[in-house]
């Protein structure tokens, strides 16, 4: 096989062979194939696409470049949930506990982040004392003992979509339907789950900016999930504005144990709810309806919500805690947490009403407040970070707090607030606030 007739193949907009993607990615992924030639081949994909027959045969190749975790010692449906990144996506922290209340097993492997905030594993390491990692028979205990446990990625998971996503952040070609999907659902193939819950965001902090290329990326990683056997269920979810009021580590555990308390903003309490009811249907738990049914849907967010209400997934998240060796009176007293040495608080100019808040913008200023890493060797920052006053629609008075922003350096405190100031637009009237659950796809 030819390294550049493959290329010329898919520059033409071809079909390719198994063998041939095969060959593709297991000599990336060997080094025998060099950077420029995997970059012009990238470049191709995403200029041409791929059809859904190549981008199932792509992921199960790059699921099988590595280790498949076997979580059969794992007693019931595990149900495993993703989200294609967002700002301000604190979900997990406040979905898996309700799952696992509804008894859901939840054995989950989450990433660290890259970029605005840190990752899942990043936020819940803000807890002191909380422990990430685990090796595998510990884990399977904890999930089969507490129903719950979210650890760093172990083993070596997909290993050949690392090197390409790596790649592709530096060429320019991660923007592919073909290239998402196949990335996203090869690691959750290999993270071993019986049925998946997608969270695809949509909007300009997102990689699909619009509905209709969001509803495209969820249909592919609906179809991939099933063509291996695994429910999975989409759920398509705004991310013009972040999602909740706090962006940053400490400050978003602190508004996901907010919301398990039946307060915290409306908006991430709605789509965990609705994360959550997707989960406790895909998990099976629901009387026993059958998988898909509009009925069944409707009855698992109500679980989720009988849940939360009842006080049962908080009781859950302080066993899920304690369990990984955290220390659960942080839930009781925020101030165990890690604390900033500065904050700013940033107020209106004039009246009228916020008619954007972009997402992106205020990431990137989380990010530079020390909340996020710009290079996977850096180190975060767990007490930075922006908490939002003010969201789409509301209204002002001069004077009235935008937003606070918290860092342990005056320079990246300021530059921070200054970029987080410049995500808000205003207007004289009010702007109706982005509906928040777009769709459902199974
Ligand atoms: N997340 C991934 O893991 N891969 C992508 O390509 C995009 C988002």
């Amino acid at each position: 096989m030819n390294v550049v007739d493959i290329i010329t193949k898919k520059k033409n907009r071809e079909e390719l062979t198994r063998e041939e993607l095969e060959y593709m990615v297991k000599g990336f992924n060997d080094g025998s194939i060099p950077d420029y030639q995997m970059s012009a081949f990238l470049m191709a994909v995403v200029l041409q696409g791929m059809s859904r027959e190549n981008t199932v045969a792509l992921t199960e190749i790059m699921r099988d470049s590595g280790d498949v975790m076997d979580l059969s010692g794992i007693n019931g449906i595990k149900v495993d949930k993703h989200s294609t990144g967002g700002v301000g996506d604190k979900t997990t922290l406040i979905v898996a506990p309700i799952a696992a209340a509804a008894g859901v097993p939840i054995a989950k492997m989450s990433g660290r982040g890259l970029g605005f905030t840190g990752g899942t594993v990043d936020k819940m390491e803000s807890i002191p004392g909380f422990r990430t990692s685990m090796e595998k028979e510990e884990f399977i205990r904890a999930v089969n003992e507490r129903g719950i446990a979210v650890i760093g990625q172990t083993g070596n998971l997909a290993p050949a979509d690392k090197k390409i996503y790596a790649l592709r952040d530096v060429t320019g070609t991660t923007e592919s339907l073909a290239l998402i999907t196949s990335s996203i659902m090869s690691k959750k193939l290999a993270a071993g789950s019986d049925a998946i819950v997608l969270d695809v965001k949509c909007g300009s902090g997102a990689f699909m900016k619009t509905l209709p290329d969001a509803e495209e990326l969820a249909h592919s990683m609906v179809d991939i999930g099933k063509a291996a056997g695994k429910n999975t269920i989409a759920i398509i979810s705004d991310m013009n504005q972040p999602l909740g009021n706090a962006v940053g580590n400490a400050l978003e555990v602190q508004e996901a144990m907010d919301v398990l308390k039946g307060k915290g903003p409306e908006d991430i309490r709605e789509l965990s709810l609705n994360l959550a009811g997707a989960m406790v249907v895909a998990g099976g738990i629901i009387d026993g309806k059958a998988f898909g049914s509009e009925d069944s849907v409707i009855k698992g967010v109500k679980l989720a919500e009988e849940m939360l209400d009842s006080g049962k997934a908080l009781e859950k998240f302080r066993e899920f805690v304690e369990g990984q060796g955290g220390n659960p009176e942080i839930i009781n007293d925020y101030s165990l947490m890690a604390q900033p040495a500065y904050s700013l608080e940033v107020r209106a100019e004039e009246s009228g009403y916020v008619s954007k808040v972009d997402a992106l913008k205020i990431g990137l200023a989380s990010q530079h407040t020390g909340a996020g890493r710009e290079r996977k060797e850096d180190s975060i920052d767990m007490s930075a970070g922006i908490v939002l006053n003010k969201k789409i629609g509301d209204e002002l008075e001069k004077g009235d707090l935008l937003f606070t922003a918290y860092a342990n350096d005056k320079d990246k405190l300021a530059r921070g607030a200054e970029e987080a100031k410049a995500a808000y637009e205003f207007g004289k009237t009010k702007e109706a606030r982005p509906s928040l659950i777009k769709k459902v796809i199974e």
